[in-house]
């Protein structure tokens, strides 16, 4: 068993101007790496949750590197953002979780965070549906038009892909039209965290 320890939240801005970098310096990223394989219990520093904080959330990659999780790697306090995760943290396949958030919670204010190394940056999505029709997962159903319709949304430029979906929430005409809406990549191999815009 290991125990995580983190800054008070206090010594982090949360509200960062673009290009700023996040450190949760006591994060000891290389100690979860190297314990990936065992068994572990994360205690975290019990902070007192602030309520107006839960008008964040948090669209991220599901990538199992973001560590310890999406919101504390923007150095909010545990336990006090909403959290949408999918492949890539693309926003066109989250925007049913933060209508849902905005309409019927209490959110006013979306952080898209997408990371270094993501498997999204891996292949295209031709070559996705290409190697779905190859060798279909129901060998007798027929797939083509299921393939055909469904965006798996990779992407070739990162820091493009945050700014693509900041741009895709601010305008998409379900969101509050007062949404405080901002782009962050973390990097997966420093454990730095840093705002695009
Ligand atoms: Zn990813």
């Amino acid at each position: 068993m290991w125990r995580l320890k983190f800054r008070s939240p206090t010594l982090v801005h949360l509200f960062p101007s673009p290009g700023s970098i996040i450190r949760i310096s006591s994060f000891n990223y290389s100690k979860v790496m190297s314990t990936a394989d065992e068994p572990t219990e994360v205690k975290e520093t019990s902070f007192p949750l602030d309520t107006a904080a839960r008008e964040i959330l948090v669209l991220s990659c599901m990538d199992p590197r973001i560590l310890p999780s999406p919101a504390r790697v923007l150095g909010l306090p545990a336990g006090a953002a909403f959290t949408v995760r999918n492949a890539g943290g693309r926003a066109a396949e989250a925007i049913r979780s933060i209508v849902v958030a905005q309409q019927l919670l209490t959110v006013k204010e979306i952080r898209v965070l997408h990371h270094t190394d993501c498997g999204l940056t891996k292949f295209r999505d031709d070559d996705l549906r290409a190697k779905l029709i190859a060798d279909p997962p129901k060998p007798d159903v027929p797939i083509t038009a299921a393939v055909q319709s469904l965006s798996f949304l990779a992407f070739d430029d990162l820091k493009q892909s945050v700014l693509d979906d900041v741009a895709f929430l601010k305008e998409h005409p379900l969101v509050l039209a007062k949404s405080k809406v901002s782009g962050w990549i973390y990097d997966v191999y420093t454990g730095e965290t840093t705002r695009v815009i």
